[in-house]
């Protein structure tokens, strides 16, 4: 039993990589890939409770990239964490939505919204800040009455508070991740809310930058999503993957290990080199639906 995608607190999840791999060691899993928010930070204690549950790590990363003005993730599956390139872009993105975050947090400050970035800051912990964080503090601030009007009065494009994302663009994260000698995998294709001739269009040009998969089961998708996706992939002439996209018990309808199996007439991102698993040993506990 294999989840391709799991968030811990070195991103937004809620439990530290330690945290994370007793959960899947208490689940059954045989494996993870630990996928946190632009950073691989994590992967070092991953790594040292992985082996202490003899629980396979992949190495990996959730890339996020732009493609059309729109964000899209990117999955880095197996990539290797020493690689220059990868820490370096890592940390040039990482500086920019820093640039960012305090550009929002000025941009509400001269709306009369006081200390917002450094209430802001608090409020994130450890985190960058980011939107969904700005958010939370104008709603405890009483500014707004809850997220859906924080966003349509602050977040959104024309208002105060909006400051375009300065992401790498998707061909870029691509050949970041295959260079860093990871398996590239677009996450989630079903939540960017595309027409079926947009979503085409984005895995031709995914395909023709080099990418090499898609997620084809994520979260708790219902299975003919799964089987819609599975046959782009093929169309395609991607790879499948699975994974929950877990970021905590606190947001229960993602649940570690729950991800559905990929149908079998794909070819599962496994496979790949990049990844390199024993397929026997994959969802073979995954309880038939
Ligand atoms: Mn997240
Ligand atoms: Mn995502
Ligand atoms: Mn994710």
């Amino acid at each position: 039993m294999f989840d391709l995608h799991a968030h811990s607190t070195a991103s937004d999840g809620s439990l530290t990589p330690t945290a994370l791999l007793a959960l899947a060691s208490k689940s059954g899993m045989s494996g993870l890939a630990l996928t946190d928010h632009d950073t691989i930070r994590g992967l070092a204690e991953a790594r040292l409770a992985a082996a202490e549950h003899a629980i396979t790590l992949i190495n990996g990363v959730e890339i996020s990239a732009g493609w059309n003005n729109r964000t899209v993730h990117i999955l880095g599956l197996g990539i290797d964490p020493r690689s220059p390139l990868l820490n370096a872009a890592l940390a040039d993105a990482e500086e920019r939505r820093r640039d960012r975050g305090r550009l929002i947090g000025e941009r509400l400050e001269q709306k009369g919204v006081g200390n917002a970035y450094q209430l802001t800051c608090e409020l994130a912990g450890n985190n960058l800040v980011g939107r969904a964080h700005f958010a939370r503090m104008l709603v405890e601030q009483r500014v707004a009455k809850d997220n859906k009007q924080v966003f349509r009065r602050f977040m959104v494009r024309g208002k105060p508070g909006y400051v375009a994302a300065n992401w790498m663009a998707m061909d870029e994260a691509i050949g970041l991740i295959r260079r860093s000698g990871g398996a590239a995998v677009l996450a989630h294709p079903a939540a960017y809310t595309l027409t079926t001739r947009k979503l085409k269009l984005l895995m031709g040009e995914f395909s023709a930058a080099g990418g090499d998969g898609i997620e084809v089961a994520s979260g708790n998708a219902e299975q003919a999503e799964i089987e819609r996706l599975a046959t782009l992939a093929n169309e395609f002439g991607l790879m499948a993957s699975s994974g929950s996209d877990f970021h905590g018990p606190d947001k229960p309808w993602l649940r570690l290990g729950q991800n559905r199996p990929v149908p079998e007439r794909c070819t599962p991102i496994w496979h790949h080199q990049a990844l390199a698993i024993d397929a026997n040993r994959c969802y073979e506990t995954v309880p038939p639906k």
